[in-house]
């Protein structure tokens, strides 16, 4: 909660005192110049907390995503932005709870060890978008490979990342029962990939974020990187998307308390008519809203991410925890925006940058309208639209 001290106090100290070595000037520059935050991501990777979820047995501290999602809400909170960093965690969730021990053994310790990273995961195509189950790209058995044909876009930090987690096709949509079945997921290792079937156009974009087009022209993938059962990858995604729906919906609860405390120091001090701004219960009033609409949303992102410690589904909790607390962060966003009057649009107070980069949420990893049609279709039982 705002302002309260919780279990994870010593993680928020230590993230803390991490980023306050990367201060707003930093990432307002690496933002301006549409640039990686390398020293930023190399510190969190040298302090071992993009190891957070890997078991002790693999060198990492075995932290559970609940932990993982603090760590991200303090950076976000601290004026950076995790979204640079949030896909090492839920990938490593995937390989950690569908991969094989052969797996496990060959990457976790060296992902540990910060000397491999496992940032992207690609899944969204151009043609199909949220249509996920009817998505293009195939994966073809072919003696002990599979050869990749096919396209996906936005793909994220592929030029910070050694191995990306790809679904593709390996039984047509035509011959399977269920239209989420017949999908496989792959480990990916980028850096014999790209140039060898694999092509990565980058997508200039609103806010600094590395995503991509990517084309995959006969890329051969040993058999030993299919991730889990062959035609059972869907599964195992929607559990890595839990994961990150979670992280992400940390990361707009730091967004929607930073909104608050730069609102609210903005209030105090800002003077107009001979009093602070803040004065006002017409400016009061809308900061206050977004307090009690982020705490209301942190709610749920703890328990989404409890249930997903736990092993239950959180499948819904997940995508309400997101879709609350992007909610909870935007509206913040606007509210600090507009208590900023015309020095909100100025680059120096950071919040143009943040806006932008908060707005993101709304749209990815899942559209609000995609979360209204799960609760419809899933838990309120009402007839499947599409
Ligand atoms: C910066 C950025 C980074 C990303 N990173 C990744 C990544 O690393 N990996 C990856 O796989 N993907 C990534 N994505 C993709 C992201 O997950 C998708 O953009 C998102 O899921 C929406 O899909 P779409 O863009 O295809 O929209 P579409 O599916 O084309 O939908 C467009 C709009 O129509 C609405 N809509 C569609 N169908 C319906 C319906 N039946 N009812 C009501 N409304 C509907 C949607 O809600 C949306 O608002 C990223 C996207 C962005 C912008």
């Amino acid at each position: 909660m705002y302002k309260e001290e919780d279990e994870f106090q010593e993680i928020r100290d230590a993230v803390r005192q991490l980023c306050k070595q990367f201060p707003d000037e930093y990432f307002r520059k690496i933002d301006a110049a549409e640039a990686y935050p390398e020293g930023f991501v190399d510190a969190l990777i040298q302090a071992g907390w993009l190891a957070a979820m890997i078991p002790e047995e693999y060198g990492g501290t075995g932290l559970g995503l609940t932990a993982a999602t603090v760590i991200m809400e303090e950076i976000n909170r601290s004026g950076g932005n995790a979204g640079a960093v949030h896909g090492q965690m839920y990938n490593m969730g995937t390989l950690l709870r569908s991969g094989s021990k052969a797996q496990k053994d060959k990457y976790l310790p060296d992902i540990a060890a910060g000397k491999l990273r496992i940032q992207s995961m690609a899944v969204t195509e151009p043609t199909t978008g949220t249509d996920t189950t009817k998505i293009k790209t195939t994966a073809v058995k072919k003696g002990d490979k599979y050869v990749v044909n096919g396209q996906k876009v936005w793909i994220s930090r592929i030029q910070h990342s050694d191995l990306m987690i790809l679904l593709a096709r390996t039984t047509p949509l035509a011959e399977v029962t269920k239209k989420s079945e017949g999908m496989s997921i792959f480990l990916v290792d980028l850096r014999q990939a790209i140039g060898n079937g694999m092509e990565v156009r980058p997508i200039a974009n609103l806010v600094n974020h590395e995503t991509n087009e990517v084309f995959f022209d006969n890329l051969e993938i040993p058999e030993e990187n299919l991730i889990g059962e062959e035609d059972k990858g869907f599964k195992y995604i929607l559990q890595g998307l839990n994961a990150e729906r979670t992280l992400i919906a940390a990361e707009c609860i730091g967004d929607g308390y930073w909104f608050i405390d730069r609102a609210t120091k903005y209030a105090n001090e800002r003077m107009v008519f001979d009093r602070p701004i803040g004065k006002n219960q017409g400016v009061q009033f809308p900061i206050a809203d977004a307090l009690i609409e982020t705490e209301a949303a942190n709610l749920m992102r703890f328990e989404a991410a409890r249930r997903f410690d736990a092993h239950q589904d959180a499948g819904a909790t997940a995508n309400m925890a997101k879709f609350l607390a992007a909610k909870a962060s935007w509206e913040a966003a606007n509210v600090c925006l507009q208590t900023h009057g015309g020095f909100g649009f100025a680059n120096e107070y950071d919040v143009e940058r943040k806006f932008r980069e908060t707005r993101l949420y709304q749209v990815a990893p899942i559209s609000t309208n995609l979360i209204y049609s799960y609760v419809a279709e899933h838990i309120l039982g009402l007839p499947r639209s599409f």
